[in-house]
């Protein structure tokens, strides 16, 4: 019997897929798999459990257990449109330590797991992935990632209707498709997105949208902060890791952090500077997931945002070292 894994995003198009792999082997052993940064719209979950019943498949779900942002305060680094640090960490890390060394990660899940038709699920499997022809970019990157593995990616050599796939099953897409997202991932906060992504955010979901740019001007103020040559030598002790941490993991806004959000100059001169680099720089650019614009600049002049730089998550793409 053989083995397919298949990588189970809570998108529309890893779903046609897993549909795909069970119409086309149904007596094979067939596993849905998705890494899960807890960071997702709610929607997702009701999405990923209503498709594993629905399509009486096994699914397993692993986590490092933390959340982007709060990697990249762990990191003291700003995942952006350009470095995906998340994707790489949170996702690809996890399902290559897994299925490459055994490695399980901090959390693991099973649903349905009496549908696993052989304990054995890694063993000469086959890697499918979601990538639509409109993705071919991404099909070399994946290839080369998870070789030795074979993988195949039914999106680009058959044309399939997401939705037929979903009326089959009569099962409804995952809302952020509803509120005109092209993507599933990450509630509507990818930090690979671009300024039309993050305006739709804004017009959809404001509550998620201003949250979301708190973090990224209490995330950037800390790793200022933690630039200064007397935190990064350790002759300065790091004062507000455990504030920082706190409220990006649970909204605590002590002392320091209204602070922050009351008084960051981040955003109002967005250039000013704030300590010296390693080589005696002083630092002016501000650290935005967007590189080029602030969510609170985007905030303030949203029309004059580009709303065709949609972006979104390129998982799967960049991972190189920690796959091997
Ligand atoms: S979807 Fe975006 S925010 Fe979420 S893990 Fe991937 S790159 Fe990071």
């Amino acid at each position: 019997m053989k083995n397919h894994i298949i990588f189970f995003s809570g998108g529309k198009s890893s779903f046609s897929v897993a549909d795909y792999v069970k119409t086309k082997y149904p007596n094979d052993n067939i596993l849905l798999y998705f890494t899960d940064t807890l960071w997702e719209d709610e929607d997702l979950y009701r999405f990923i459990y209503e498709a594993a019943d629905k399509l009486k498949l096994p699914l397993l779900i692993h986590s490092r257990g933390i959340t982007p942002p709060q990697l990249m305060v762990q990191q003291k680094f700003m995942a952006n449109s350009r470095v995906g640090t998340c994707s790489k960490e949170l996702k690809m890390k996890v399902s290559a330590d897994y299925l490459k060394k055994g490695i399980v990660p901090e959390i693991e899940k099973w649903h349905n797991k009496e549908f696993l038709k052989q304990a054995d699920f890694i063993h000469d499997v086959t890697l499918y992935f979601g990538i639509g022809f409109e993705e071919m970019h991404r099909e070399g990157p994946i290839r080369h990632n998870w070789k030795p593995f074979e993988v195949v990616m039914p999106l680009i050599e058959n044309v399939i209707d997401n939705d037929k796939v979903l009326k089959k099953y009569d099962i409804r897409q995952p809302r952020l498709y509803d509120m005109q997202f092209v993507h599933n991932n990450c509630k509507g906060r990818c930090i690979k997105a671009g300024q039309g992504h993050f305006k739709n955010l804004l017009m959809k979901d404001e509550k998620t949208f201003i949250e979301l740019m708190e973090q990224e001007i209490v995330i950037s103020e800390y790793i200022r902060y933690t630039k200064q040559p007397q935190i990064k030598n350790g002759k300065c002790k790091d004062y507000m890791f455990k504030d920082v941490y706190e409220f990006i993991s649970n909204g605590k806004r002590s002392d320091k952090i209204k602070n922050i959000l009351q008084n960051s100059q981040y955003l109002k001169s967005g250039r000013r500077s704030f300590g010296e680099d390693k080589k005696g720089q002083a630092i002016k650019k501000p650290y935005t997931f967007m590189k080029s614009m602030s969510l609170e600049e985007l905030e303030k002049q949203p029309i004059q945002c580009d709303i065709w730089d949609i972006g979104g998550c390129g998982c799967f793409v960049e991972y190189e070292e920690a796959i091997s």
